[in-house]
């Protein structure tokens, strides 16, 4: 058996986050109709963080927080843990679709990520934050050059940055095919335990007197006179003065919402606890950068609180026809040979590690490949979906945004046309599929080539659809 393979053997399909002791019981489902000021339906870092702002805001609300599964289980308890303070991601990605705004989302993102790390301090949640900023290394001679040229910018722009070269690069983190890096240490980006962080603001939002009830599933929304909303859950039903919806790549009962995002899974691995000759033979214990190489199909990766190493993204990324999100989809051999072979291309002198845990997540990926937030029916029910990718600090944010747009101290934020402008709409099935695969063939192929775009990323770029970091 090839070694990635054996590596994987005996791994199980579970969160690494989510397989801790910590990990709190699922409270008990809801068991009778309710009423309450305002519904949040989905337990992710988006719900989470609006019921954490609308009692700060107005303590006494009352909240009602619904969770389908449990909370932590959607994207939130599934991802790589790099908090990074981009609202748009990235600078390239602003400048495109909100021109004119990127300063102002620059120190919004900066604020965000500062208030985030205050109150997990003020709420004494543990959530393993490290402030290693994040590294992007140069596998090919085509990246080593927009890196340095991104490098020679940055540094220009008075951004905190670090060039290293091949020897320093390897010096940092040992891998043979590294052949130069940049290290972004602006700020206050750097790694957590995510789901650490949605168990913390469960316990929190439950001592401010949140009724939060999991497994329990909104099936579908109606107006219910002129203010207020009808959630049906099943047996049962709650009224309420206005909805949240943070449901983010969950089909939603809500049409308008489905349309902004589709789902795309995401796959991950992690290896044990690397003992002290294997950490030796890479040396990245000592910087502990939070890693991704420059790319399309780019691999992001970092050590955790324990000395693993969680490895995801690449090419395992995938979307699967008429938006799929079902089971078959979450624990798929090839996904993780792929990325298991690529791991050990990375750090060969690694072999005979196991992994012990892979699992997958759905991210909702917009045509503008950042947040997207909306209301409707006369401003009763709002929502904030679609990160893309780089949610973990940014949800706090699009929570915040979707409490504004409800009512809750809005603030001159909703004058943004980050706020306003709505997104292009998804094409179609079967074009979708079509469409969203061969993209990442072109991303695939533009990889090999050291990044040089063919001419399908041309087009998609000239209509601001092409993504690149
Ligand atoms: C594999 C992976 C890696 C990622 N890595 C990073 C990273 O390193 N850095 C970063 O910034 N971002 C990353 N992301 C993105 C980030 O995790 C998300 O943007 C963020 O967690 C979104 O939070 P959310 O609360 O909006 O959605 P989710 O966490 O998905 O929460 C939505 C919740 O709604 C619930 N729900 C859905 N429908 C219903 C319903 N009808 N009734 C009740 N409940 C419902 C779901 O069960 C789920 O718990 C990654 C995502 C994935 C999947």
């Amino acid at each position: 058996m090839q070694h990635h393979l054996e590596a994987l053997k005996d791994s199980k399909y579970c969160s690494l986050w989510h397989d801790q002791d910590v990990r709190p019981d699922a409270l008990p489902a809801l068991s009778k109709s309710v009423n309450c000021e305002l519904l949040i339906v989905g337990g992710g870092f988006t719900g989470l963080w609006a019921a954490i702002q609308v009692k700060e805001r107005k303590p006494e609300t009352d909240i009602i927080l619904i969770e389908k599964t449990f909370v932590g289980d959607g994207a939130s308890g599934r991802n790589g843990g790099f908090l990074n303070s981009s609202l748009a991601h990235g600078d390239t990605n602003t400048d495109h679709h909100f021109p004119g705004e990127a300063d102002l989302l620059y120190q919004l993102g900066q604020q965000n990520m500062t208030e985030l790390l205050d109150t997990l301090k003020r709420y004494n949640i543990e959530a393993y934050y490290e402030h290693v900023g994040e590294t992007e290394v140069a596998t090919n001679p085509g990246s080593v050059k927009t890196l340095r040229q991104a490098y020679e910018e940055e540094k220009a722009a008075g951004d905190d940055v670090v060039w290293f070269d091949k020897e320093s690069m390897q010096a940092q983190v040992n891998s043979p095919t590294y052949l130069a890096g940049l290290w972004r240490r602006n700020g206050q980006d750097g790694t957590v335990d995510p789901a650490r962080i949605c168990w913390g603001l469960k316990a929190t939002l439950l001592k401010l007197g949140v009724r939060i009830f999991e497994n329990t599933s909104l099936n579908d929304i109606q107006p219910l006179g002129s203010d207020k909303m009808r959630s049906n859950c099943g047996y049962f039903v709650i009224e309420s003065n206005k909805v949240l919806m943070a449901t983010n790549a969950f089909h939603n009962p809500l049409s308008k919402l489905r349309k902004s995002i589709i789902p795309v899974w995401d796959y991950q691995i992690a290896t044990e606890p690397l003992n002290e000759t294997q950490l030796a033979a890479i040396g990245w214990h000592k910087t502990r950068h939070a890693m991704g190489n420059h790319a399309n199909m780019f691999h992001y990766y970092r050590m955790t609180h324990d000395n693993r190493i969680t490895w995801g993204g690449g090419g395992a990324v995938r979307y699967y026809f008429n938006n799929g999100t079902d089971y078959n989809y979450a624990d798929v051999d090839l996904r993780f040979e792929q990325l298991a072979e690529e791991f050990f291309e990375t750090f060969p002198q690694l072999a005979g590690v196991k992994f012990s845990h892979r699992w997958s997540g759905i991210i909702a990926t917009s045509t503008r490949f950042c947040m997207v937030p909306k209301q409707a029916f006369d401003g009763r029910v709002a929502w904030t979906v679609g990160y893309t990718g780089l949610g973990v600090a940014a949800s706090r944010f699009g929570a915040r945004i979707a409490i504004e747009l409800l009512g809750y101290q809005p603030s001159d934020i909703l004058q943004m046309q980050f706020v306003k402008k709505k997104p292009k709409p998804w094409v179609p099935e079967p074009l979708r599929w079509f469409g969203v695969r061969y993209t990442q063939k072109a991303l695939v192929k533009a990889d090999t080539k050291g990044g040089k775009r063919g001419l399908w990323l041309k087009l998609l770029d000239s209509m601001n659809l092409g993504f690149s970091c």
